[in-house]
């Protein structure tokens, strides 16, 4: 009789690639931001499913380290970790459109405010449903892309005293080039949001209780932008956003990404491999195939540049990557059937593929490689 697996306890039987996220690592990095940026807050950055990581099990493992504050870019993120129990306050970060408002008021999110339109729309809502709201302003310095500009901003803030159903809670900015080499656009953007924030002291109030600014960045580089609270995405989980920024802050990435050979051959000389016959070998040639492609994230753009791990060694990437499936070297080595393959991650005191390397090879940002990995790959957490 066969055993067929069930999806409850055999996820790796029915799909030998996986997504790793390690927990404590998570932890460990969490602090190593909280110390360095202390007194100030850090608010872990949840978008883009905790940039790959998995929105809700990142957002209940913040939650229970005791983090004050979760930001995501979208409504729909923030709803999504309301309907799964958490609590913790989350601030949408993104632009509103009217009508969402009050799906932001009846699931207790905090909406970025740009506008006296804004502000308007939210008063309303409020009123209606018997409801104080929070709100964050958003002050554009230098990115053009949300939020009202820093030289009319003194408008905003100036309605945002006479409004009666919501709290100012929070007033922040977004560097536009904070991992550059050169920190001079920074630095402008700087001045600008303090000049923004003068506004309070000319008329004797506090500021907001939360002023922020810094992205992983700019809270690695410039503790002039720590202000009240940070906003840590790429950093807390575990990757440098580029060389520009010294690593200073011990933290080490989160997340591995793993799959087994699932078939080997021996490829005669001048028989080219994949789709468009883009690589060929002038002698015979081991290679393995591995059943992961574009299809779950691992990009087109990785063909003929990307290395994998085999056996504690790295392997060259050949041929077009296809949807499903992509083919490695391994020249005259040994590699079995069910071998695992490491595409990121790496073999402790041994081997590494980088969030970073991978970037470069596919020439894109970090960003990008960690919020593309398909949520069809699944994803398993553990925690030492
Ligand atoms: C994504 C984002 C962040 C986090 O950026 P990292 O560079 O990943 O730390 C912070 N603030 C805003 C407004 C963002 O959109």
């Amino acid at each position: 009789m066969i055993n067929y697996p069930t999806i409850s306890n055999s996820v790796e039987v029915l799909r030998p690639t996986q997504v790793e996220i390690d927990l404590s690592r998570l932890t460990a990095n969490y602090h190593a931001l909280q110390r360095h940026v202390s007194p100030a807050a850090v608010m872990p950055i949840l978008k883009a499913n905790a940039y790959g990581h998995g929105l809700v099990e990142v957002a209940r493992h913040l939650q229970s380290l005791g983090a004050p504050y979760l930001g995501v870019a979208f409504l729909e993120e923030g709803i999504l970790l309301r309907e799964a129990g958490v609590t913790t306050p989350i601030l949408v970060l993104g632009g509103i459109i009217g009508n969402q408002v009050p799906l932001f008021l009846a699931h207790d999110l905090t909406l970025t405010a740009s506008s006296i339109e804004k502000l308007g729309q939210i008063e309303a809502a409020a009123r209606a449903m018997g409801v104080r709201a929070k709100v964050h302003l958003k002050i554009d310095t230098g990115m053009e892309r949300i939020g009202v500009h820093y030289y009319s901003a003194e408008a905003l803030l100036e309605a945002s005293l006479a409004c009666t159903h919501f709290e100012v809670e929070g007033i922040f900015s977004h560097f536009a080039n904070a991992d550059a080499a050169d920190p001079a656009y920074s630095q402008l953007q700087l001045d600008r949001f303090h000049g923004v924030l003068e506004f309070y002291a000319r008329r004797g109030l506090p500021p907001p209780p939360l002023r922020h600014m810094a992205n992983s960045a700019a809270l690695a580089r410039f503790p002039a932008a720590h202000f009240d609270m940070v906003r840590a995405g790429l950093l807390l989980y575990g990757v440098y956003p580029s060389a520009a920024v010294p690593r200073a802050i011990p933290v080490r990435p989160a997340l591995s990404w793993k799959s087994r050979v699932v078939y080997f051959k021996v490829v005669q000389p001048h028989h080219p491999v994949s789709y468009g016959s883009t690589w060929q070998s002038d002698h015979p040639v081991r290679l393995v195939t591995v059943p992961v492609g574009y299809g779950d994230g691992y990009f087109r753009a990785l063909s003929n540049r990307a290395e994998v791990i085999i056996r504690g060694r790295r392997y060259p990437v050949v041929g077009n990557v296809c949807m499903d499936q992509f083919m490695v070297n391994i020249e005259w080595q040994t590699a079995y059937n069910g071998d695992e393959v490491i595409l990121l991650g790496e073999v402790e005191g041994g081997a590494a593929v980088t969030v970073e390397e991978l970037a470069d090879w596919a020439g894109t940002v970090p960003w990008e490689i960690l919020t593309n990995i398909n949520t069809r790959v699944p994803r398993v957490y553990r925690e030492e």
